[in-house]
């Protein structure tokens, strides 16, 4: 089966052409294909050609499992669901500016950072560019006629950056005229710090807004939570960034995840600071969201905000992001965990029974 939803325009014209349907087809599923439409909605396909096409190829690769609607904030948490069974996480989050959604970029992660819920069983495989565009069609679906999806970050499960082909061939489809039209400037990835990575993106034309996972002052701190920490320095990956700066001429966001005993000492903002001095920057605090499996302490509110007083006196641009969702199973992989798990013990439930 070909997974039409990760082809560009003039390549599903191409697969047409060669399964023996006319080119102008290819042109129209593809618009359909981004209007998050299946092969019965394409009425202006002939019935004949739809089921054809249906023995040969996927339209939409993603589907809700299940959707959780924060009773705080209208967040919601999706569960989709992926031809082969896998699922992955999203979250649709409303802000004054609009609509955002987290999408993941592969099942699992293989980063094994000690805090994060979607690394603990690895990394099971990349997501296509198709199954991306698919988390933002369902949303746009489930969102009805009246809104749609009009900020993307790439911060649900996986690291974008190990997914390298697959995501920039996303943020390409994004761009097509007659598909979802979204612009990149209202796209943020965000990375662990994959150095060579991260000055490849800088070289591509995708200005897409760089987030990086810095979590520490000092690389020995952040050997402590991220095995990342022991392939790429902090040194070199702050370089990497002053050039994704120069290149693209956006700031760069740094994701900080306050963890108590570890790294949220004045002190260690003041150290932080050192670090980011002259680059164009800003700082994303995150109260560490507590995953069950993990033994790591949050942080209280008086701590986030001695570490965001001790940032902006050293003139870092600092803000603490707004926990959303909270009741719904907040941080990257605990709501697939949590139902992967439910269904286990269910499973074992009725093989006892
Ligand atoms: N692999 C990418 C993106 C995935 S996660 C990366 O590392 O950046 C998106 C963000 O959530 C990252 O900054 C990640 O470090 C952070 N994160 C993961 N688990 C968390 C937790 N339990 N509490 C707070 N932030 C967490």
């Amino acid at each position: 089966m070909t997974e039409l939803s990760r082809l560009y325009e003039s390549e599903v014209r191409e697969w047409c052409r060669q399964e023996g349907f006319p080119a102008f087809r290819g042109g129209q599923i593809f618009q359909w294909i981004h209007r998050g439409a299946d092969w019965d909605e394409m009425t202006n396909l002939p019935a004949g050609m739809r089921e054809a096409l249906k023995q040969k190829a996927v339209a939409q690769p993603v589907r809700i499992l299940q959707s959780r609607k924060s009773s705080v904030d209208d967040t919601v948490k999706f569960l989709f669901g992926l031809e082969d069974g896998n699922c992955v996480e999203g979250v649709l989050m409303h802000y004054h500016h609009g609509v955002t959604l987290c999408i993941s970029t592969q099942v699992g992660c293989r980063m094994g950072c000690t805090f994060c819920a979607s690394t603990l069983e690895g990394c099971i495989r990349n997501l296509t560019a198709g199954e991306m565009l698919g988390e933002i069609l369902c949303a746009n679906r489930f969102l009805g006629a009246d809104t749609r999806v009009h900020n993307v970050v790439l911060m649900g499960s996986g690291e974008p950056l190990d997914n390298y082909e697959e995501v920039t061939r996303f943020f390409r489809l994004l761009r097509e005229p007659d598909g979802i039209c979204l612009s990149l400037r209202n796209v943020s990835l965000s990375t662990c710090g994959l150095v060579p990575q991260m000055y490849r993106l800088a070289d591509e034309d995708l200005p897409v807004t760089l987030c990086v996972s810095l979590h520490a002052p000092n690389d020995t701190i952040r050997r402590q939570t991220m095995p990342i920490a022991q392939r790429y320095s902090m040194d070199e990956i702050l370089k990497a960034c002053r050039y994704y700066v120069e290149k693209t001429g956006r700031r760069v966001i740094f994701e900080y995840a306050l963890i108590g005993g570890v790294n949220a000492l004045p002190a260690q903002a003041r150290e932080l600071a050192g670090h980011l001095r002259g680059l164009q920057c800003h700082v994303n605090l995150i109260p560490l969201n507590t995953v069950r499996e993990r033994k790591l302490n949050g942080v209280t509110e008086r701590e986030v905000q001695n570490f965001l007083h001790e940032l902006e006196q050293c003139h870092v641009s600092a803000t603490r992001r707004r926990e959303m969702g909270d009741d719904i199973a907040g941080a990257c992989g605990q709501l697939r965990r949590s139902v992967l798990h439910d269904e286990a013990v269910q499973e074992s439930g009725s093989e006892r029974t």
